[in-house]
Formats: structure tokens, C-alpha cells, sequence
């Protein structure tokens, strides 16, 4: 092609998916399709009216410089900038785990709980509180807030100052009302709660180097590792959490597919009743459980 010739969506789209397929991305054409929507605004439909459309100069410039960025394993959501969770939009970027599709299992079980139990709940206190530990881009707690059918007070803690200015960022582009507080588990966390919610991080140190590069070079590590046998979080929320339990509140995990048992098994000796493992569509355990009856 001359320099002076224009290149085509579909010339520009064929090249970007070869050169991601090249640098072994998975799913190199539907990242390249992306990219392409991201860059172009145009969709499926308006590509397949007219792939031989002509891209403006600015807009291949930009296209290449993503596909070059993806082709080093940064993540797609790291370049648009976003990750749709339970159907909302979510701003990311590494400073925060980049919101999985599994984890909604543990949004619509708590939504689940949450729809029995409100009357109670409200009857019984008045205001719902919610804690979501270990927040990072605040997706859990405000899908959960967002989705519920109760009005409820919501708090998400993290550790890093970084991560809640992103979580405090969704909040406010969803137009959602949460507070957000720096706090290493529940060291800073005060009063009690009728539901404490978290996806802690839970991959085991040794297998950190096994993750795929997107995961590994990109999420922060701090969102991933749970130490040496993965439990770390687990036992640190499960020993403390009866302090910041109402009477009959629940407590809520994300685990990884081989932590139910352990998990399950923590729980009961710390006494909590109602102990159940939701699976995840692939049929792997993904949530644990249980409700604190004093
Ligand atoms: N599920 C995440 C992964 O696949 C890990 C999330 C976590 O540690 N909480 O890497």
C-alpha cells in the first residue's frame, strides 16, 4: 500500500488480529474487533454495510498504537478503560483487579439473601448495612446496591488508596451513594453489619507465576496473592468478622474452585450456621456462605 492510500476497516482490522495472533493474545479477533469498536465507534452492523470504508490517518495511528499495547499482554479492559459488570459500566485501570464474570455469582447470592431477608433485616434494625472488604473497583458492592430491592447503607474497604479512588470514581459515575474507607480488613471498620461481602484475594503464591500474562504482569499483585496456602484472607475475615456481624448477618465469599471445603470448614468452627457453596456456570465452586447466629 502507498503511503498516501488510506487504509480500509477491514485491511486495518485483518492486520491487528494477525499481529495479536502473532504475540499469542487469546482470542486475538475478538480483541482486535474491540479495539476496532473502541477506536472507530463503529459497530458490527455498519462494518459488514461498508468494511471497505476508509479509516481516517488519526484513527489507524490510534488503532495500531492499541493493538501494540495489547500485543505486550495489557489487558483489552486497561486500554478502553472499562469492564461491564452485571451489566453495569466500571472504570479500571491497574490499580485495581479487573471485575471477573464469575463474581457475579457472589452479587446475585447476596441479592438472593438480600430479598428474603430485608423485612427482617429492616424490621429488626432499621437500616441495612453492608460491608464489601477488599473492594478494589467497588464492583461487587455497588452491583449489589444498585440491584437490591432495599434501601441500604453500603461501605467498601481496601487497603489501597489507589484502588478506592477508583471504586469512589464508579460510585460517582453510576450515581450510586456508597462510602468508601481505608482500612486494612476491619482494623478501621466500626459498628455491624446485616451482610459483609468479599472477593479476598485468594491464588496461592506458588501458583502466581502460572497465571496468564494479562493476570499476572497486569492485575495487581496485592489484589491476588492469598500467601502461601491461599486462605490467608479467609481466616483473617472469618476469625474477626463475628465483631462486625448483626445477630442472623451473613457472611459472604468468593472462593477459588478447590477452597470450598476449607472455607466451608473455617466457618463452622467459628460457628456459623446456614453454611452453603454456590457453583459458577462452569460448575465450579465460587461462593461460600454462612450466617452468624449469636
Ligand atoms: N479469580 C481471579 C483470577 O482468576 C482471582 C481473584 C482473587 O484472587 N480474588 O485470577
Amino acid at each position: 500500500m502507498n503511503s498516501g492510500d488510506k487504509c480500509s476497516l477491514e485491511q486495518a482490522y485483518r492486520q491487528g488480529m494477525e499481529k495479536l495472533k502473532n504475540a499469542g493474545v487469546p482470542e486475538a479477533e475478538l480483541d482486535a474487533w474491540y479495539l476496532l469498536e473502541y477506536v472507530t465507534g463503529i459497530g458490527r452492523a455498519s462494518y459488514y454495510a461498508d468494511p471497505d470504508l476508509k479509516m481516517p490517518a488519526e484513527q489507524k495511528t490510534k488503532y495500531d498504537k492499541c493493538i501494540e499495547v495489547r500485543s505486550r499482554r495489557v489487558p483489552l479492559q486497561h486500554i478502553t478503560g472499562e469492564q461491564e459488570f452485571m451489566g453495569l459500566s466500571f472504570h479500571v485501570n491497574e490499580d485495581v483487579l479487573i471485575p471477573r464474570q464469575d463474581t457475579e455469582i457472589l452479587v446475585e447470592t447476596a441479592l438472593e439473601l438480600l430479598d428474603r431477608e430485608k423485612d427482617v433485616f429492616q424490621r429488626e434494625r432499621g437500616t441495612i448495612r453492608l460491608l464489601d472488604l477488599c473492594t478494589g473497583s467497588g464492583c461487587i458492592l455497588l452491583s449489589v446496591l444498585h440491584y437490591a430491592k432495599c434501601r441500604m447503607e453500603g461501605t467498601g474497604s481496601d487497603l489501597s488508596t489507589r484502588a478506592l479512588t477508583v471504586a469512589e470514581g464508579n460510585a460517582q459515575r453510576l450515581g450510586i451513594a456508597a462510602e468508601f474507607i481505608e482500612s486494612d480488613l476491619f482494623n478501621d471498620i466500626s459498628g455491624r453489619f446485616s451482610m459483609i461481602l468479599s472477593n479476598p484475594p485468594y491464588i496461592r503464591s506458588s501458583e502466581i507465576a502460572g497465571l496468564q500474562d494479562e493476570v499476572r504482569l497486569y492485575d495487581p499483585i496485592e489484589a491476588l496473592d492469598g500467601r502461601a496456602d491461599g486462605l490467608y484472607f479467609y481466616r483473617r475475615i472469618i476469625a474477626e468478622s463475628p465483631a462486625y456481624l448483626e445477630d442472623g448477618g451473613y457472611l459472604l465469599f468468593e472462593i477459588g474452585h478447590d477452597q470450598a471445603a476449607d472455607v466451608t470448614e473455617m466457618l463452622r468452627r467459628q460457628g456459623f450456621d446456614e453454611i452453603r457453596v454456590k457453583k459458577d456456570l462452569a460448575g465450579l465452586d465460587r461462593v461460600v456462605y454462612g450466617r452468624y447466629i449469636k
